[in-house]
């Protein structure tokens, strides 16, 4: 089955053929790859599309530059991107520009994880985790 992945750089949404691997893969529209082993930063917008198009899960990690527990995970979570792309998306919101996108993921505490698949909450995380556990709760979700 051919795959749908969201540009992480500029959100178009791309048709990755099905046999083809999506780690060397690059937009079509900005030319980057697909996947750098990055996480990306998301608004609302970039955000919703992501979700709505993606069909690889996507992890969001929501966060705030003045929350120690997140900027401490911060290295884990690139780590975690690493390890996990390119079968899973991960994406990074910041709770404080996007607050209506928080309030809608109903976000109590930062930091918080949620994995989605197919446009769904599939799992959610708060507090920080290391990369390896990061990994491993992922691939208990979507193995
Ligand atoms: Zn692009």
């Amino acid at each position: 089955m051919d795959m749908h992945i969201v540009c992480g750089k500029c959100a178009a949404t791309n048709r990755v053929p099905a046999g083809r691997p999506a780690a060397t893969a690059k937009c079509g529209k900005c030319r980057q790859v697909l996947f750098a082993g990055h996480s990306a930063e998301v608004d609302g917008q970039t955000f919703d599309r992501h979700i709505g198009h993606d069909t690889i899960p996507v992890l969001v990690d929501v966060w705030a530059p003045w929350c120690g527990p997140c900027r401490a995970m911060a290295p884990a979570y690139e780590a975690a991107a690493r390890e996990l792309e390119p079968d899973v998306r991960l994406l990074k919101l910041n709770s404080d520009v996007e607050q209506s996108v928080a309030t809608r993921l109903r976000i109590n505490s930062i930091p918080t994880m949620i994995l989605f698949q197919g446009g769904r909450e599939i799992g959610r995380q708060s507090g920080a985790m290391s990369a390896n556990q990061i990994v491993q709760w992922v691939r208990q979700l979507v193995p």
